[in-house]
């Protein structure tokens, strides 16, 4: 099964409008998966999800099925979501699926940023039908539209989640033992050994197995997006806020095996000139080590053919 990757949101942390970032774009993460059935998984609610939303609307209102797989509840990766337009007509229906915070669930979390204290219409006046789905860290596969996905904790603050997608296999059969080539969605991540996240010793290991998937008879993935907020030095400043390299994305997407890397998250101060800089460094140490075969940098619009 083909499928297409669409950035709708860039930015880590806080939008950043303005003519600057007009390249690399200035929504807050959302990036939606859409197999050619026509279903749409949304990958995090940023304030790209508004875009993206009208969109949905204009296509198939009264009739949108998203499913949003949310990788933690911070603000950058929420924040869109009071703003998703397919939430406010009859005959929508959002399943979101995400992690509880501690004893709090992902529910009352979403509930609490549409409190009547900080935003006018409460979760409860949508007019779509809405689903929120617990997923436990480590607690299996799960099925989401047209993809099976796995769901594996992050080095980040709080309870975050990475997700892998395989198309699941089709009738008419695909690639390898699969339904076609695999993606990971990545981000808030720390590669590096600052921080204190709760993750076993083995962590690394396992999220390099996690991505290869070397347990099942399927391909390999094909696409990693992976935070690369920093450069060397900004990481120096910031060990321990939950984020990583250029350099470190370059050598996990290598050492997993994966071929194409797109790098995701940028950093607020980053404009589009540091981030061609940004790119261009990671591509040469790409070719240096021989792989991964692709570098791309997360633009807001691009889309990848999967
Ligand atoms: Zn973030
Ligand atoms: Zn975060």
């Amino acid at each position: 099964m083909a499928y297409t990757v669409t950035f709708w949101g860039t930015r880590g942390s806080i939008p950043t409008p303005g003519p600057h970032t007009a390249r690399y774009g200035g929504n807050t993460p959302c990036v939606a998966v859409e197999s050619s059935g026509g279903q749409v998984v949304i990958l995090d609610a940023g304030t790209g999800i508004r875009a993206l939303g009208l969109e949905l609307v204009e296509r198939q209102n009264g009739a949108v099925r998203a499913e949003i797989l949310l990788s933690h509840a911070h603000w950058d990766h929420i924040q869109g979501l009071p703003h998703f337009k397919p939430f406010f007509a009859p005959g929508n229906a959002v399943r979101i699926w995400g992690s509880r915070q501690g004893t709090t669930s992902l529910e009352a979390i979403l509930r609490q940023q549409m409190d009547p204290a900080v935003f006018p219409v409460p979760l409860d006046a949508l007019s779509a039908q809405l689903t929120v789905q617990q997923v436990d860290p480590g607690g299996g596969e799960f099925t989401v539209g047209a993809f099976r996905v796995r769901a594996m904790r992050l080095r980040h603050p709080g309870t975050t989640l990475g997700f892998r997608l395989t198309p699941a296999a089709a009738g008419s059969g695909g690639g390898g033992g699969g339904g076609g080539p695999s993606m990971a969605y990545v981000t808030d991540n720390e590669l590096g050994s600052g921080g204190n996240y709760g993750t076993p010793a083995s962590w690394h290991k396992e999220f390099v197995a996690f991505l290869a998937d070397t347990e099942l008879l399927i391909a390999d993935t094909e696409l990693l997006i992976h935070d690369a907020m920093y450069t060397p030095p900004e990481l120096e400043e910031h060990r321990g806020w939950g984020h990583s390299t250029f350099e470190e994305a370059v050598a996990l997407a290598a050492e997993a095996g994966v071929r194409r890397l797109v790098l995701f998250h940028h950093e607020p101060e980053h404009g589009d000139k540091d981030m061609d800089g940004l790119l261009a460094a990671a591509r040469r140490l790409a070719k240096a080590k021989g792989k991964p075969g692709e570098v791309l940098a997360a633009q807001e619009g691009m889309k990848l053919t999967l």
